[in-house]
């Protein structure tokens, strides 16, 4: 498939009025020109009659794991669980010697930085936020596009169905419509959370009125629900203190997001140089259900306890947290005081793969090690952080997160019989310390199988890597950047 092109003059022609007019009948055609929500990329495959066969199911829900199961999607919608179902008409898939449990929920990852995969060096001025400060100030729209596609395209292979677009280089409109539209190309089910640019100046606030303008034109990109937005905000200046964010705009930018309804993202006391951010944010009552905190490795007890009575909740990404040498995360102090968790892949840059059977891992061991403690993170709780608690995290879990009936089809499919598995054991045990995303044979999200056999059904993965590459590859000529 062809980079992705942008094309303001084509978009008005087709339905003219649609374009001009939002669904709601906001006027775009003031500096908000909707280039892309109308223009898929990718054809993606039908949702749907479909039954699984004979499968080791783990519901994540009340009803457990049941074996030799069926699992039946009609039309995006799980209609039937169980033994030996009755499904005329249906395509059989073969569940035999296969683990089929909810798809992964990932819930904070600044996907458009995956052209820069792996490339957060070993001295400074090749450093992470360096890294991503020089080279992301040169983004195009369409490195956007493909930066986001192949992240999307990654998370499908590795069983993920959910994720968390934390978009912090909105440099324009199309920038922003680039990210969205890699999303809808995927078939994921996706937050956009709406943020910055790299390079935004701390006395500057982020684009409301642009903001404001998607959100009221919002119907035109959800792709039927499947896409909701958010706002990415910078917080008080994020985890490096020296960034900090005058209260003025901080406040203005909540304010706006706020008065949207969008939920909110920030990332608070993730370094111990920013340990204070939640007290603070305390202290000035901002703390909500409707906010997610990133990382919180140095979050106090008492902020702790301030984040639980508050409702909202927090995402751990564990990877790149260590790698960039933040700290340890506090998972069983949030989980014991009963805060909302999530897990997520934060960014390729420090962590080089979006594989959350690793994420998971990690996450067992370093809570194990802390507490020097065996027992202390089992195995199937870590999977319901990836599954149905990060549902709830991210406010989805009426929908997504479980295996069951009446919620929308968003499962995953992992072989057993692959040689890094090969014993079945617990399952559970399984799925953390021994899977990895090449186990995953089948993704399906809303219905629709965008992963099958171990192949991605509406990507050619090697065409969106080529062309990732290229872009990745251009971009680092451009700013001279010498890695
Ligand atoms: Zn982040």
């Amino acid at each position: 498939m062809r980079p992705f092109q942008f094309n303001r003059r084509n978009a008005l022609t087709g339905d003219a009025t649609l374009a001009a007019l939002g669904a709601n009948g906001f006027d775009v055609s003031d500096g908000w020109t909707q280039t892309t929500a109308r223009m898929p990329r990718t054809t993606l495959p039908e949702r749907g009659d479909i039954v699984f066969r004979t499968a080791y199911v783990m519901t994540m829900d009340t009803a457990g794991d049941v074996s030799d199961a069926d699992v039946h999607v009609r039309d995006g919608e799980i209609v039937a669980v169980g033994r030996q179902l009755n499904a005329p008409g249906a395509d059989e898939i073969d569940g035999r010697g296969c683990i089929i449990l909810p798809g992964l929920v990932e819930t904070h990852w600044h996907m458009w930085n995956t052209l820069l995969r792996a490339m957060s060096g070993n001295e400074p001025r090749y450093g992470y936020f360096r890294s991503t400060a020089v080279l992301g100030q040169k983004y195009t729209p369409n490195d956007m596009y493909l930066g986001t596609r192949l992240a999307a395209a990654e998370a499908i292979h590795s069983g993920i169905t959910h994720v968390h677009s934390w978009c912090h280089n909105i440099r324009s409109d199309e920038h922003a419509e680039a990210d969205i539209q890699a999303l809808k190309d995927s078939g994921l089910r996706a937050r956009f959370s709406y943020g910055p640019r790299q390079g935004q100046p701390n006395d500057k606030a982020i684009n409301l009125r642009n903001l404001e303008r998607l959100s009221a034109n919002w119907t035109l990109y959800s792709d039927d629900g499947l896409l909701t937005l958010g706002m990415a905000w910078r917080g008080q200046g994020g985890n490096n203190p020296a960034t900090a964010v005058p209260e003025s705009v901080w406040k203005e930018e909540l304010e706006a997001g706020r008065a949207l309804g969008l939920p909110i993202s920030v990332h608070v006391s993730g370094s111990r140089a920013a340990a204070g951010q939640i007290d603070a944010i305390h202290k000035d009552r901002l703390l909500g259900k409707d906010m997610q905190l990133i990382h919180a490795a140095f979050a106090s007890d008492r902020a702790i306890e301030a984040i639980a009575a508050s409702g909202a909740s927090v995402s751990l990404s564990p990877y790149s947290e260590m790698r960039i040498g933040f700290g340890l995360p506090r998972a069983m102090e949030f989980l014991a005081a009963g805060v909302p968790l999530g897990l997520s892949v934060d960014t390729v840059e420090l962590t080089g793969n979006a594989d959350m059977f690793g994420i998971m891992k990690l996450l067992q061991s370093v809570e194990n090690a802390k507490s020097e403690d065996e027992f202390r993170l089992g195995a199937r709780r870590v999977l319901s952080l990836a599954t149905i608690e990060g549902a709830r995290a991210m406010g989805i879990s009426d929908t997504v997160g479980s295996v069951t009936v009446g919620k929308r089809a968003d499962l995953i499919m992992v072989s057993t019989s692959d040689v890094n598995l090969g014993v079945f054991g617990d399952p559970a045990h399984m799925l953390v310390t021994a899977a990895q995303p090449a186990n995953v044979d089948t993704v399906m999200v809303d219905g629709r199988v965008l992963k099958r056999g171990g192949k991605l059904t509406a990507f050619d993965g090697h065409e969106v890597a080529a062309e990732a590459a290229a872009a990745s590859a251009a971009l680092r000529r451009r700013a001279n950047w010498p890695i």
